[in-house]
């Protein structure tokens, strides 16, 4: 992506209109910093990957949920529980759709990625591993991905081996097989780095891990926003994705899992919902999905998730990759031309999350001046990345990330208030 010559940055693929897209976003059309006497300044909105702005028809799928047919879900004998509970297992259908899932027993509603790779750790980790055991991750994961496994070895005496990436964020499968060991249980990997937008090959990496009898965890909170995921031909184990950066409410994510494994995993959570027969001596557990889905869950959010879903392939998976990867090779390309500007991530093909440092302001700094300068909404801090930040020795970047309404102007205002950040500070 870096490299990009500056006339291919001027061109908007022809079939993605983004401002009609844009207008799907009822957010989009404020302004920020306004008042009296002021008109403030319009938002622009860099902190996608943290979490996406929502389109009207998520919005009004959640109204909808709750002003026309709510009441709780399963179980429930009268017309409304029954239409509920229609809308809600109709969700479950859209999700294996979106993630092309042979079955609907494979998808787990959790509140989150962060809850669907605690399931993981405690399930898969429960079932499968013991002192000794390894658990493989990569250098760039998000905490998310490193804390549940940490509290795992707690528990059970198992071994985290880290696999390093390179120092433009590649992750080289060479260096992942090179790990692989006789203890090795599992590879818990991003599919897309929320610091770096490295795009882990993850095809490939399950390729490789199922050759030495691996199963492969994905998290794919950054990587189901940013390109279409079909579960069966990655042929991983897991991939979790939550619903706040895709578009959707907060409050809901999915864990899709192989039937065979999820079976063979004890429930995570317990409670109602989740049980065929209790009593104070034994209980049973209901069959997939509803054993790892106790108590009452997102029915709202998980309905607002599936509308988030159909309106993404309403646009096209294929097109909204194709215009963030035109708008994020355009951001990569302008950024590098702003003086004592350092970009971490720089493979070809990285999704549109641009990760910076400046010479001459604190990161902190730069999001703080940007936004009341120019109404850019930008990220600064370790993103939840600690190791990463370790690794190339800084205690915070700012970070860019484009979603699918981002436009090149709005790259040009970044660019102009970073210029203005080296005027005050330099
Ligand atoms: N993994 C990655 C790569 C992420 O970017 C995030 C969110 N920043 C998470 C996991 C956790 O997502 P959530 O907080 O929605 O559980």
């Amino acid at each position: 992506m870096d490299g990009l010559p500056r006339e291919l940055g001027q061109q908007t693929p022809a079939a993605y209109d983004v401002e009609r897209v844009r207008a799907d976003f009822p957010i989009l059309a404020r302004r920020v910093h306004e008042k009296p006497g002021k008109p403030g300044k319009p938002l622009v909105y860099l902190d996608t990957a943290a979490s996406a702005q929502k389109p009207r028809v998520v919005l009004d799928a959640l109204m909808s949920a709750y002003s026309d047919d709510y009441a709780n879900v399963h179980r429930g004998l009268y017309e409304l529980s029954a239409r509920s509970t229609e809308a809600f297992e109709a969700a479950r259908t859209t999700v294996q759709r979106f993630l092309n899932a042979g079955s609907d027993r494979e998808i787990i509603f959790t509140k989150s990625t962060t809850e669907a790779i605690n399931l993981v750790a405690h399930s898969f980790g429960e079932a499968f591993l013991t002192e000794g055991d390894e658990v493989m991750l990569t250098e760039m994961e998000h905490h998310a991905n490193i804390v549940p496994w940490q509290l795992l070895r707690a528990r059970k005496g198992i071994k985290l081996v880290v696999v390093p990436v390179g120092d433009d964020g590649a992750l080289d499968l060479a260096e992942v097989e090179a790990r692989i060991g006789p203890r090795t249980k599992l590879i818990s990997v991003t599919h897309v780095s929320n610091v770096l937008g490295t795009v882990v090959p993850v095809k490939e990496l399950v390729a490789l891990a199922h050759a030495h009898g691996v199963p492969v965890m994905v998290d794919g909170s950054q990587g189901a926003v940013h390109m279409p995921v079909d579960v069966r031909d990655l042929d991983c184990d897991f991939y979790a994705l939550t619903g706040h950066k895709l578009y959707g409410p907060t409050g809901v994510g999915v864990l899709y899992g192989k039937e065979d494994l999820l079976d063979r995993m004890p429930p995570f959570l317990g409670g109602g919902d989740m049980i065929r027969r209790v009593t104070f001596e034994e209980t049973t557990f209901a069959e997939l999905p509803a054993k790892f889905e106790a108590g009452t869950p997102p029915i709202a959010e998980t309905i607002g998730l599936a509308a988030a879903m159909d309106y993404l392939e309403g646009l096209g998976r294929a097109a909204i990759a194709a215009h963030e990867h035109d708008v994020g090779a355009y951001a990569m390309a302008r950024l590098a031309e702003v003086p004592g500007l350092t970009l971490y991530g720089t493979t070809p093909d990285k999704a549109a999350i641009a990760s910076f440092t400046l010479d001459c302001a604190h990161a902190h700094d730069i999001s703080t001046l940007v936004d009341m300068s120019h109404g850019v909404a930008l990220r600064a801090g370790h993103h939840c990345a600690q190791p990463l930040m370790d690794k190339f020795g800084v205690a915070a970047t700012t970070r860019a990330s484009i979603g699918l309404y981002t436009t090149r102007a709005e790259i040009d205002v970044l660019v102009d208030a970073l210029l203005r950040v080296r005027e005050i500070f330099a």
